[in-house]
């Protein structure tokens, strides 16, 4: 084989291949994504060119094939794409793909003090030399040129040859370092191909699988199935957010929910199909999960990916936080990658790709709850942290919400705000002229006040969520003449409504020495003390803490500041 050419590639950074190799220990995994990523291209590439005539080649169905030669220690990556002929290997490869990684590398370098940085896209062909201590590129173009072999060692230095490859397409070969045998285990491979490539648009084989052929109907009994060895492809390349929602089913939802998160048994309660091209590209599914009773745990996460390949599954400033708590996915290649949190967050598009999302989200709620009320009532539970979570940090979406929020009652109703004051007003309003909300927080603890409370009529809600404080001071705050107050605190007394005859069990005496017997033990400052009951199921006693003090208790503990 004659060597068409050797050479040195023009490296300005002097020690570009060493900058590579020391790149964040912790992403040297990427260089398979990347790598896979120029595989797509390439056939994605040449499926445009024969579609419009432009290559006189048959398309047919080109897969990428990754495979490891253990004793070689070598990756092989080959695909069936359009290739690259010794010119264009010297252009592309030599040049271009040189440069992008030392634009990336220098860019890199500012922002790596800046912790926040999301995807680390743009390093490209070059990352090969995270884990390879020489690669080599054997390359047949679509056009009728001779083949080409690219060799370098992780020096600036190169040579191209002739090759006698036939068949069109590009095989990269990565002889991986010493420091990175791990990339010669199947299980890791598997693991990369699966978190980065599972749902790329191009077939990906990796190795063969057994099959089992179903028995045909007249088999006779006691029959073996036939075993079938087939290509064990790794990835769904239409994977349903790719789709257009007319061509999906409630079923196909909940499949590509599994798909996501095959370790996840609960099935979601609804999704939200985003589907946008102007003035942004995205595209999406979104789910609201079944909340299981650990919040904490929750590593199942929304995914963010651009053209298919998995970027990260930490959408942190470009989904609104309050919907941080859902899943799916969503791809769009019009978020920028390179750049630290705080740049996401100022950037223009995230911005209106956020809003988008919030109200996407906003617009589904509201046709859940119109089309059918008693369904959604009964989501009310798991949905409710992230709709009450929602009105409180999004203006936005607090206006909407606040159409279909639902305000649960201890006996098992469910208002909207409106409905709820349209209710109440009548019977539980204030000396100035306010419309007093009852709601108890613990059923078990505030047992007497509840019933007590019913017993004259009142309704009292059950809101018992972490952040219930903050989002009735925020309901306070807008509704005009609108009062919360807990079942339990002293101003219950003084709603005006035409009361029956109080009655007590004791008579005027034994009132007045228990009277002066709790004055004596529990501090006046802090309780009012309440011997009557209208109802005889209640308590004899009741005891009340102001409302402003138990507030005041209770945005310490949670937090007061959000
Ligand atoms: P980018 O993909 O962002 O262009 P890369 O460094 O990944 O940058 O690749 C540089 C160039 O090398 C590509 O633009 C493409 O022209 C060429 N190239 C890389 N891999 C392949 C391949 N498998 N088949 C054909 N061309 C390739
Ligand atoms: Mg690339």
């Amino acid at each position: 084989i004659k060597i068409m050419a050797t050479g040195n590639i023009n490296v300005s950074v002097e020690n570009i291949f060493p900058l590579i190799k020391k790149f964040l220990y912790s992403d040297h995994e990427i260089f398979l994504r990347e790598l896979i990523s120029n595989a797509t291209d390439a056939t994605l590439k040449l499926k445009h060119l024969t579609s419009i005539g432009e290559a006189a080649v048959e398309y047919g169905n080109p897969i990428i094939e990754v495979s490891i030669d253990k004793e070689g220690k070598k990756l092989h990556i080959k695909d069936q794409g359009l290739g690259m002929t010794a010119d264009e290997v010297q252009k592309y490869i030599n040049e271009v793909a040189f440069s992008g990684a030392e634009e990336f590398l220098n860019q890199y370098k500012d922002s790596a003090k800046d912790t926040g940085i999301i995807g680390h896209f743009g390093l490209g062909f070059y990352s090969a030399f995270m884990v390879a201590e020489k690669v080599e590129i054997i390359t047949k173009s679509f056009k009728d040129e001779p083949a080409a072999h690219w060799i370098c060692d992780g020096s600036p230095k190169y040579t191209l040859e002739a090759a006698d490859k036939t068949d069109r397409g590009t095989e990269i070969i990565l002889h991986i370092a010493e420091d990175s045998t791990e990339f010669l285990e199947d299980h890791k491979i598997s693991e990369l191909l699966v978190k980065y490539n599972k749902f790329m648009p191009i077939p990906i084989k990796f190795g063969t699988k057994e099959e089992t052929l179903p028995l045909p109907e007249d088999a006779e009994e006691g029959a073996e199935p036939e075993k079938i060895t087939v290509d064990n492809i790794i990835n769904n390349p239409t994977p349903a957010w790719t789709k257009q929602p007319t061509e999906l089913e409630t079923e196909d939802y909940k499949g590509f929910y599994r798909e996501l998160y095959p370790m996840q048994f609960e099935e979601p309660l609804f999704h939200i199909h985003l589907n946008v091209d102007y003035p942004f590209n995205l595209t999406g599914i979104l789910y609201f999960p079944k909340l299981t009773n650990d919040l904490n745990i929750q590593k199942d996460k929304i995914q963010l990916y651009q053209n298919q390949v998995f970027v990260t599954d930490n959408v942190e400033g470009i989904v609104p936080e309050f919907l941080t708590m859902l899943r799916g996915v969503i791809d769009s290649p019009d978020i920028p990658l390179n750049v630290s949190r705080s740049y996401l967050q100022a950037d223009g598009n995230v911005k209106k790709i956020s809003s988008y999302i919030t109200r996407k989200v906003a617009d589904k709620l509201k046709s859940l709850f119109n089309e059918n009320r008693e369904d959604f009532e009964s989501k009310w539970n798991d949905i409710k942290i992230v709709i009450e979570y929602g009105m409180l940090s999004e203006d936005k979406f607090y206006e909407k919400a606040d159409k279909f929020a639902l305000y649960p009652t201890i006996d098992g109703k469910f208002y909207t705000f409106d409905e709820l004051v349209e209710k109440v007003k009548p019977t539980q309003t204030d000396k100035d002229d306010n419309t007093v909300i009852l709601y108890a927080s613990n059923k078990e603890a505030q047992h007497s006040y509840i019933v007590d409370a019913q017993a004259k009529g009142y309704e009292v809600l059950l809101l018992d969520s972490p952040i219930v404080a903050h989002l009735i001071q925020k309901l306070e705050g807008d509704k005009e003449k609108v009062k919360f107050t807990r079942v339990d605190a002293d101003h219950v007394d003084n709603l005006i409504q035409k009361d029956e005859e109080k009655i007590s069990k004791l008579s005027e005496e034994e009132q007045e020495t228990l009277k002066t017997t709790l004055t004596e033990i529990i501090p006046a400052d802090k309780y009012t003390v309440q011997l009557e009951s209208r109802d005889s199921d209640a308590a004899p006693i009741i005891i009340t803490e102001p409302e402003f003090m138990r507030r005041m208790k209770e945005m310490q503990q949670t937090g007061g500041g959000m």
